[in-house]
């Protein structure tokens, strides 16, 4: 370590050439020097200097040497004092170390001894002064630490979502305030206690204390919790693991949002399309009815003109009736209203009536419709028989319609372990891959120039889709354009 001597030396010493001999020495390797030849004077100079390393002779006139010490001691203690004394006084030196002085040079003293001990003296103050920043800014960091977890603090105490958090074995460790409002929590509820006692949904507690201890790293493969706490409240949760550097799981954290709005408003809006859907609908069947009756009974020279112009009417009619239809059907199955009456039904039969019905429609096309049954019979369904009627229905209706002229429509059904699988094939335009989530979504239609004039409401497959979620059942489709369409459906035989 390098040390650039820049300190303050202050020689005491009665004797002069002492004091002269100490300066020269002393300013030779850096040192700044001052000297007094008494006690008092002493302390007069540092009354009015920042003197770092003190000679101090101990036998002097007036004040000796050991008073100094003790009234430097109570001023500052931060000087290094270096008793200089003869043979004869070495106790006394003992006695002024012990009072606080670093070192002692005996008198005489060669300038190599004095550069050495006024050196290590220097050294001293070097390593306190370097000891006093570190701490200085231990003390910084530790407060800037502080600082920081006071204000993510703060910032969780403010999100006006709740937030609760875990440690590993499932304990509460944080809950903001959002948090004990949304559970309806007195505002002094401590943390501390199992999940349990701060959420009364049973299986996001199971879900939280799972995510705690590990169980679920995946970010993406924890399901989003929808729980309600009696009356209009519903709240959403989204459980998270909190992983640490090394990725080990370091607890959970719940994040909790009030979505009794938006459920209502949900409500509000299946109520309001229900409603408006009841009332278009029966003056639009009227004026359906009504414009066949006129075409029938059409007489006259541009009856053939009049015909066509009634019938694209009595198209366009037909079109609204049956999304009119779907909407009602939807808004049903939002209310989960539709599969109340499940009894126990033989599948082939209503899957014949269908395709009875349909029939027409196919041969319209020059298309095959065939049903193919295995050689077994199948056991009985327990379903609703009219959510069945409308769930193949639709996916029949659908093959039909995108499938060109001459088209083959084949309904398959087998049995696949305790589920029968029916299988709606068409040869047909097909779906493009990016199209294959899509079509679920309400009011989705693949536009292109195969199907772009083909009317439809874009909400069968949504009500396929609800129908089947209701019933425990399950649809896939695989398409390639140009090919085909399958649509395969999963029923339990029991539900
Ligand atoms: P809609 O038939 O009233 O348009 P759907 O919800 O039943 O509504 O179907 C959504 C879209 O999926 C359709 O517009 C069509 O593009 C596509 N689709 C459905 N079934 C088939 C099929 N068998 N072959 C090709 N495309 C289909």
């Amino acid at each position: 370590m390098e040390i650039r001597p820049d300190a303050l030396v202050l020689v005491v010493d009665d004797e002069q050439d002492i004091r002269d001999a100490s300066e020269r020495i002393l300013s030779r390797v850096g040192y700044q020097v001052q000297k007094a030849s008494r006690g008092d004077e002493a302390l007069d100079i540092l009354n009015k200097k920042s003197v770092d390393i003190m000679l101090l002779d101990l036998k002097m006139p007036g004040m000796d040497g050991l008073e100094v010490l003790e009234r430097i001691r109570k001023q500052n203690t931060k000087i290094q004092v270096i008793v200089i004394t003869g043979y004869a006084t070495v106790e006394t030196a003992i006695e002024a170390m012990k009072q606080g002085a670093y070192d002692f040079i005996p008198k005489p003293f060669e300038p190599d001894q004095l550069r050495i001990v006024v050196n290590r003296a220097w050294e001293k103050i070097h390593f306190i002064r370097e000891a006093e920043k570190l701490e200085l800014e231990r003390n910084r960091t530790l407060s800037d630490l502080d600082t920081e977890k006071s204000r993510i603090r703060t910032i969780i105490e403010s999100f006006p979502s709740g937030v609760m958090v875990t440690n590993p074995k499932g304990r509460v460790v944080l809950m903001n305030p959002a948090f004990k409002q949304l559970l309806g929590l007195d505002t002094d509820v401590k943390a501390g206690n199992r999940i349990e006692d701060y959420l009364p949904d049973e299986n996001l507690c199971r879900l939280i204390m799972e995510i705690s201890q590990g169980k679920h790293v995946d970010y993406d493969d924890i399901p989003d919790h929808e729980f309600s706490l009696g009356g209009e409240k519903h709240l959403l949760a989204r459980g998270q693991p909190v992983l640490g550097e090394r990725k080990e799981c370091l607890g959970a954290v719940l994040n909790i949002v009030d979505i009794s709005a938006m459920k209502l408003l949900d409500q509000l809006k299946s109520e309001f399309v229900a409603k408006v859907s009841h009332e278009l609908r029966s003056p639009l069947s009227t004026i359906h009815e009504q414009l066949a009756l006129v075409i029938k009974d059409m007489v006259g020279e541009d009856i053939a003109q009049d015909q066509h112009i009634l019938s694209r009417a009595r198209e366009k009619t037909k079109g609204l009736i049956s999304l009119i239809g779907d909407l009602l059907d939807l808004s049903r199955i939002e209310e989960g209203i539709i599969c109340h009456e499940p009894q126990s039904l033989r599948l082939e039969e209503i899957l014949e009536n269908i395709i009875d019905f349909l029939r027409t429609s196919a041969q319209k096309m020059n298309q095959s419709l065939t049903l193919l049954l295995p050689q077994d019979e199948l056991p009985e369904l327990t379903a609703d028989p009219i959510a069945l009627e409308s769930v193949f229905g639709n996916l029949i209706a659908n093959a039909i319609n995108y499938t060109q002229e001459g088209g083959e429509i084949i309904v398959t059904v087998d049995m696949a372990g305790i589920n029968v699988r029916i299988r709606v094939k068409d040869n047909g335009f097909g779906i493009a891959d990016k199209y294959l989530d899509k079509i679920f979504d309400r009011f989705y239609r693949v536009k292109d120039d195969k199907t772009r004039y083909i009317t439809g409401t874009g909400l069968g497959l949504p009500i396929v889709k609800g129908l089947l979620d209701s019933m425990g059942g399950l649809i896939d489709v695989e398409s390639e354009p140009g090919k085909g369409s399958v649509f395969t459906v999963l029923l339990p035989i029991k539900n």
